[in-house]
This record gives structure tokens, C-alpha cells and sequence, in this order.
């Protein structure tokens, strides 16, 4: 038998992309599927030539990364693979960090955060409901059961260079950074959970507040980046801690024409704080001493999971599979492919 050695065990930093299905609207008009996932590590984007005729001129690009997941993947699926074996990591005195990057309307927060709209607790499931699973699981394992770990949830949004829990009527926050360069946040609340229902409620709970009052076509939502935290303590002691992160649309970096000045300052803060993010998680996979987190709010707040030598992060870059999305999804892969 041929044993193949799992890359996220060797790996600090761990890369994947997932395809989601053609939407109903895509497949109203038509649109060609330009992606193929042919095996678990492979990718390839069909970019035409020529904006005019779409079969015709195909160029194909190709793109490898630790793991790809093509449509059929599920929740689960893609969660084994990428966030799961990074929850051991916060039981061992590490910080673990997972992302999702992409386009709005690429499977980001389906992926992140399940299909929560505060309403149903049958909803799917996304990684931080699974994580968080697990997390429970392992600590009602005899080699941890006896040791006095608490957990609790954070779960904040970062819009515009800005703060907000998400667990606290969008409360507005103040970060700040010690001598020591400790970064806190100032009164973000943590929640103590004792099972996974408990927070399965708080996912319903700021996953709803972070949708309220947005009307589809200005969703703040896909101008901000959602970060979801479970920490471990005994004692007050911070042990471990993991941070699910469902980032901003990276499309609006790139919105700068016909847009009125607010949403191009929007855009220019989002594509600073991504483009931070992508020097951080390098920094990280180099070892390198310096990391350039003060460049975004972002970065900021993560801080203490890009430093230390038990620090691992796990990039998810969600892809739409149309045609009309091609260019973005290039955008996505180039970046991609760039963070490790
Ligand atoms: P984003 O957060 O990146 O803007 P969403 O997660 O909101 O995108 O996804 C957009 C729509 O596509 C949602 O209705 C979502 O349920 C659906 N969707 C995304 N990914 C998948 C998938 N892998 N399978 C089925 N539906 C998906
Ligand atoms: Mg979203």
C-alpha cells in the first residue's frame, strides 16, 4: 500500500481552495463552468483569450495547492481537511488561525459560518460550528477532561478599520496595543459555553446581528471581515486560542470606478488589510522575526496567532465557477498561491 503524508501535519501553513456549484441565476443564463477540480490538489481555470467567444479561445491556467475541493464537497468535507487539524493546536498552548478568502458570492460565510440566519438550529453546518464540535470532543477526552479548561466565544466584525462585537448589539470597540505590543481588544465580550448547542446559539446570535438592517444590494457583510474565536483557559490563563475568519470580498479592493467616495474607501482599507494578511501569514511560514502586523486593523487584532512558535493558519479561497466571475477568480488564485 501507498501511504501519502496528510501536508497539514508538516505544514505550518496550510492552502486550499473550494469550487462552489454554479447558482441557479448562473445556470438561468447559461454560464459556462470554467473551473475544474481533476484531483485533490489540482486546479485549472479556462480563461478566454477573447472577451467575445467563449469556447474558442481558451487558454488554460493551472494551479496546485495543498488541497481543492471541487463542488461536491461538503461543509464537512472541506472542514476535515483544513480547519480540523488545527483544533489539537489550541490544546497544546498554540493559536490557530483559519481564513476564508474570495469574491462575494463564493461560499465564504456557507463555508464559515453554515447556513445560520438565527432562525433554525437544523441549519447546515459551517467550520465554526464543526470546530467547535470538536473542541468539546477532545476536552471531554481523559487526557484533557481533568484539566480545568474553560471555553469561551468571541465573535466580532472589523468594518472600515473598525471594531464590532457582534455578540453585544454591534457594540463599538477599542483596540489597544501595551508597550509589550499586546494587542486588546476593550470589552469584547467573551462568552463561557459548556457544550456545542451553546454555541451553535451564539453563531445564530451574531451571525444575525451582523446580517440586521441590510438591505441586499449595500450587505455590509461582504465589506467586512467576520472573526469567530474559541478560547481555552484554565485558570483565567489563556491556553489556546482559534480564529475563524470569513474576510471581506476581495473584489472590493478593486472597485474604484463608479464608486462614490465612501465605498472607495471601503475598498482601499479592505485591500490594505488583505494585502497585510498575505505578508503576516508569510511572515509566519518563513519564521521570519518581523511581522508587519500594524498595517491593518486586521492584522492588529490577530497579532498574537502570527507570532510564536506554535502558531498555524489555514487558508480557504473560495472560487465561483462562471464565466462572468473569471477574472476574480484568477485574482483569488493569484493570491492564493502567493501566501505560502
Ligand atoms: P460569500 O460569503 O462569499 O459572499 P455566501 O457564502 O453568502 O458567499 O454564498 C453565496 C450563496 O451561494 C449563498 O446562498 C450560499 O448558500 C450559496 N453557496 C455558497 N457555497 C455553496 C456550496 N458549496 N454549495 C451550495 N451552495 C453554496
Ligand atoms: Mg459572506
Amino acid at each position: 500500500p501507498i501511504s501519502i503524508s496528510d501536508p497539514i501535519e508538516e505544514h505550518r501553513i496550510c492552502v486550499c481552495v473550494r469550487k462552489r456549484p454554479l447558482n441557479k441565476q448562473e445556470l438561468l443564463k447559461k454560464e459556462c463552468d470554467v473551473v475544474t477540480v481533476p484531483s485533490k490538489c489540482v486546479l485549472m481555470v479556462h480563461e478566454p483569450k477573447q472577451k467575445v467567444d467563449l469556447t474558442k479561445y481558451l487558454e488554460t491556467q493551472t494551479f496546485r495547492f495543498d488541497f481543492s475541493f471541487d463542488e461536491t464537497a461538503s461543509n464537512e468535507m472541506v472542514y476535515r481537511f483544513t480547519a480540523r487539524p488545527l483544533v489539537e493546536t489550541i490544546f497544546e498552548g498554540g493559536k490557530a488561525t483559519c481564513f476564508a478568502y474570495g469574491q462575494t458570492g463564493s461560499g465564504k460565510t456557507h463555508t464559515m459560518g453554515g447556513d445560520f440566519s438565527g432562525r433554525s438550529q437544523n441549519a447546515a453546518k459551517g467550520i465554526y460550528a464543526f470546530a467547535s464540535q470538536d473542541v468539546f470532543l477532545l476536552l471531554n477526552q481523559p487526557r484533557y477532561r481533568n484539566q480545568n479548561l474553560e471555553v469561551y466565544v468571541t465573535f466580532f466584525e472589523i468594518y472600515n478599520g473598525k471594531v464590532f462585537d457582534l455578540l453585544n448589539k454591534k457594540a463599538k470597540l477599542r483596540v489597544l496595543e501595551d508597550g509589550k505590543q499586546q494587542v486588546q481588544v476593550v470589552g469584547l465580550q467573551e462568552n463561557p459555553v459548556s457544550c456545542a448547542e451553546d454555541v451553535i446559539k451564539m453563531i445564530s446570535m451574531g451571525s444575525a446581528c451582523r446580517t440586521s438592517g441590510q438591505t441586499f444590494a449595500n450587505a455590509s457583510s461582504s465589506r467586512s471581515h467576520a472573526c469567530f474565536q474559541i478560547i481555552l483557559r484554565r485558570r483565567g490563563q489563556m491556553i489556546g486560542k482559534f480564529s475563524l475568519v470569513d474576510l471581506a470580498g476581495n473584489e472590493r479592493g478593486a472597485d474604484t470606478s463608479n464608486a462614490d467616495r465612501q465605498t472607495r474607501m471601503e475598498g482601499a482599507e479592505i485591500n490594505k488589510s488583505l494585502l497585510a494578511l498575505k505578508e503576516c501569514i508569510r511572515a509566519l511560514g518563513q519564521n521570519k522575526s518581523h511581522t508587519p502586523f500594524r498595517e491593518s486593523k486586521l492584522t492588529q487584532v490577530l497579532r498574537d496567532s502570527f507570532i510564536g512558535a506554535n502558531s498555524r493558519t489555514c487558508m480557504i479561497a473560495m472560487i465561483s465557477p462562471g464565466m462572468s466571475s473569471c477574472e476574480y477568480t484568477l485574482n483569488t488564485l493569484r493570491y492564493a498561491d502567493r501566501v505560502k
